[in-house]
């Protein structure tokens, strides 16, 4: 039992910091509890005189009882009043500054704990999760001091009323302690049960959600139904097995307290009928007895709670302490790029339980040269920009920027340096404004307009309906593919970091919207050493160097057309990968 107590208190300890900036505030209120239950004790002795008082014939005395009554429930409400609100706002805030930590902590390992989490099941832990923690830590707690005060206080009362009564009570106290351990235990397994399939259950729907194109072009609607019926059910299952213990433990419980009053009230039979023990004293008692049953009961569901919601705790720690894959020395370097000379010297890497995606690759890219990266699809040129940007690093060799080793500088000055123009370019739930002030905080007005323009975004900016300030996203507008790119170029210009890496959509655009984005990006490109990731023959012709991904680990580097000479796959591959677009640049 204490190894089970210490690994509990070890679970939750962690998250104190999250509810120390409020304790004063936690503090008051334990204070407005401690009014609540004092004043609730009062009333209940005061329910039980008028009655003490109307069989003795005393009615002058009714009068004060009654006046007082009335003073202590007015205090008592507004107590709990107090109570109630105080411990919903510390509530609220505990579960921000959770939420938040967890947030902070998942965007700077840039892949959520390695990938090996899905987005769904973190937003479970985000919310379902949280909330449950926030039940022990914020309520649980203020609860215990309400229940143990109003315990000490009641089995005073009913010490003080009638000894022998209240031994008798007291007998079967054991009784409740097994009928706890019975239903903790089992509530424990189930809780986690039911965590880990709707964490699964979120994950398949975000999913869904996410792929809704997908999924109608493929008519699998049904199937996909039938699936979700199938993570869904899982879920039920511990659910309905989680709340049948709740129930099964109340109603167990509830039987347990009426067998222990029925008991006292056959052995205060006798007391009653020899007129030893006035009636209203009777009524007190079995009062203080009925409501012994919040505090008793209270204190069992606190244990409950504690097991219940252990493994959400435990769910919330993994997020928070997750470890990103790269680690970043904290008393790195700044990069300071000069040139931007990119240099890979016998590098070597692969996923974790992958083939080799490069294998002794050597690549010395000039200042200021665009290298596009060719290759058949999934030959490692997303993973090459990866590296630079040091999602990963090498099991092998040595990335440099101007003669520094990436692993020697912090990630920041290293991303700072690095603009990508990715193919999916992330989009939030904000202004454009907002959107572009992710690229840089502090861009004036005219520099955000002057970005605009330069990634020849300004005149659908213009026509939004709020310009700058319009919302996109959900309940804001969709902007389309292109528009989305655009912006994501405006964003590189802000950057205006002196290394580019530009993922270029794959999907094939019209020739007017193909030639407007190749003016965008080298008026983008000038001055900077520049990635592309080629799906263009555009590019790849403009390029000073192409490097050609052979899938097997290795690389060939030579311009456009020494490759086109000497390396028949990379023809092929030419021909294949941008064989749209090929024919419209060669008609065009
Ligand atoms: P390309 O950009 O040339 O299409 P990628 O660099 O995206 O290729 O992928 C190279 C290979 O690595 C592919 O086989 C892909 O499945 C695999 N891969 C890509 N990202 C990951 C990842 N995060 N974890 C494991 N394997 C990955």
């Amino acid at each position: 039992m204490s190894g089970r107590i210490t690994s509990l208190r070890n679970s939750y300890r962690r998250f104190a910091e999250y509810a120390r900036p409020d304790r004063r505030y936690f503090w008051l209120d334990v204070f407005t509890i401690v009014i609540a239950v004092v004043t609730n004790t009062a009333m209940i002795w005061l329910m039980g005189k008028p009655l003490s008082l109307i069989q003795a014939g005393d009615y002058a005395a009714l009068v004060p009882v009654l006046g007082m009554f009335a003073v202590v429930l007015l205090i008592n409400q507004l107590a709990q009043f107090a109570g109630g609100w105080l411990s919903n706002w510390l509530g609220l805030r505990f579960i921000g500054r959770v939420r938040n930590a967890m947030v902070e902590r998942l965007l700077y390992l840039s892949f959520p704990v390695a990938g090996q989490v899905s987005r769904g099941d973190l937003m479970a832990r985000l919310s379902n999760d949280v909330d449950r923690l926030k039940a022990v830590w914020i309520d649980a707690r203020l609860m215990s001091v309400s229940h143990l005060l109003t315990l000490v206080l009641y089995v005073f009362m009913l010490f003080w009323i009638d000894t022998r009564l209240a031994l008798v009570a007291m007998a079967t106290v054991p009784v409740f302690v097994l009928h706890q351990r019975y239903f903790s235990t089992r509530k424990r397994v189930a809780a986690e049960g039911f965590l880990q399939a709707n964490g699964g259950l979120m994950a398949f729907e975000e999913q869904g959600l996410a792929n809704l194109r997908g999924i109608s072009s493929n008519s699998a609607e049904a199937p996909m139904t039938a699936l979700h019926r199938g993570v869904f059910d899982k879920a039920l299952h511990w659910g309905v097995r989680e709340r049948g213990l709740d129930v099964g433990f109340t109603v167990s419980f509830t039987l347990l307290i009426y067998l222990v009053g029925l008991l006292v009230v056959l052995v205060a039979m006798q007391a009653i009928r020899s007129g030893e023990m006035p009636v209203g004293l009777l009524m007190s008692f079995l009062l203080y007895l009925g409501y012994l049953t919040v505090p008793v009961r209270g204190i069992a569901d606190l244990f409950f709670q504690l097991a219940g919601n252990q493994p959400a705790a435990v769910r919330i720690g993994e997020v928070l302490e997750a470890q990103p894959l790269v680690p970043d020395t904290a008393s790195g370097r700044e990069l300071v790029v000069r040139e931007g000379r990119i240099l890979l010297q016998d590098v070597s890497f692969a996923y974790p339980e992958g083939p080799p995606i490069l294998q002794h690759a050597e690549l010395a890219i000039e200042p200021g040269a665009t290298i596009a990266l060719v290759g058949p699809s999934g030959s490692g040129k997303s993973t090459l920009a990866a590296l630079l940007l040091r999602f990963y690093d090498p099991q092998q060799g040595v990335i440099s920027v101007d003669g520094q080793d990436l692993r020697s500088v912090s990630l920041a000055s290293l991303r700072k340096n690095i603009a990508v123009v990715w193919q999916d370019p992330f989009m939030i739930n904000a202004s454009v404004r907002t959107l572009l002030q992710l690229a840089r905080a502090e861009a004036s007005e005219a520099q955000l307009i002057e970005a605009c323009r330069r990634s020849y975004s300004w005149t659908f900016i213009q026509q939004l309906p709020n310009g700058l300030d319009t919302q996109l996203g959900a309940g804001g507008v969709e902007l389309s593919g292109g528009q989305k790119q655009r912006l994501a170029i405006a964003q590189a210009h802000l950057r205006d970091a002196p290394i580019l890496i530009l993922d270029e959509a794959s999907s094939a655009l019209d020739s007017q919207a193909e030639q407007a984005i190749v003016r965008e990006l080298d008026a983008l490109r000038a001055g900077r050493t520049t990635l592309i990731i080629a799906h263009r023959y555009s590019s790849i012709r403009s390029a000073d160097k192409v490097v050609y991904f052979e899938g097997d680990g290795s690389l060939t580097v030579g311009t456009h057309d020494e490759l086109l000479q000497s390396h028949p796959a990379y023809r092929q591959a030419v021909d294949w990968q941008t064989g749209q677009g090929e024919e419209k640049n060669l008609g065009a």
